[in-house]
């Protein structure tokens, strides 16, 4: 089995890209749990389900046949299934949209959804032959994989997570980004307490490092 890597952290935190260039350095896989999260949400729009209903949403979880695929070159590829009747459609710009952020924690809010996603992330995780894989999220130090050798949990003050992410969406306003960002924040701490570390867990704050520099907290912990 793999060397597994759990990262968690909020919105803004470095985490995602962070996490993709360490696991790049590594030479280990990535599956970003959020892109889950979000393609659910996706699919449960795109099928008009009512997203506050955990029942229509974790059948949709059965039935959707999502597949992510680990590789060595870290990418996460997000296909879905004739089921939902956007067979091979390639979801990987539509669910980082702000309209998919916004809605994201209505599907994942609900506890049989989760449980069912967890198994799918274990089992992706068990089944590769890659050296390591970095599995990020909100509940992966505590939930997912509690037993995993290298746990950290990655934070940022808000004010740098906001200007991270107006950054990445050109021409957004810094104050909406901020405001988007403590909103689902305030929902999705409510789910997971992904705000302070685990008993274990390593904390690396990286509102005062650069991209380089946060990526290299990760590589040392990884190899310490
Ligand atoms: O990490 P990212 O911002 O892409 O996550 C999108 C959403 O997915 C979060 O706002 C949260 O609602 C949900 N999520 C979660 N548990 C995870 C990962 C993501 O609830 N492990």
């Amino acid at each position: 089995a793999p060397i597994l890597v759990a990262i968690d952290g909020p919105a803004g935190s470095g985490k995602s890209s962070v996490s993709r260039a360490a696991a790049e350095r590594l030479g280990f896989g990535l599956l970003d749990t959020g892109a889950a999260y979000r393609a659910l949400a996706w699919a449960a729009l795109e099928n008009e389900l009512d997203l506050d209903d955990e029942v229509l949403v974790a059948e949709l979880v059965e039935s959707w046949g999502y597949v992510t695929t680990l590789v060595g070159e870290p990418a996460i590829e997000v296909v879905l299934p004739a089921a939902i009747g956007v067979k091979g459609h390639d979801v990987t710009d539509a669910i980082r949209d702000p309209a998919i952020s916004g809605q994201v924690s209505r599907v994942s809010k609900h506890p049989v959804v989760r449980a069912r996603l967890n198994e799918m992330f274990r089992r992706i995780v068990a089944e590769s032959e890659l050296p390591g894989v970095i599995i990020e999220g909100r509940d992966i130090t505590t939930v997912v994989a509690p037993d995993a050798p290298v746990r950290i949990l990655m934070t940022a003050s808000p004010e740098v997570r906001a200007a991270r992410r107006a950054g990445e969406l050109q021409g957004a306003d810094h104050e909406q980004v901020l405001a988007d960002i403590m909103a689902r924040d305030a929902k999705d701490v409510l789910v997971v307490d992904f705000m302070n570390p685990a008993p274990g867990v390593t904390l690396i704050d990286t509102s005062d490092l650069d991209f380089g520099q946060s990526v290299q907290a990760v590589i040392d912990v990884v190899q310490a």
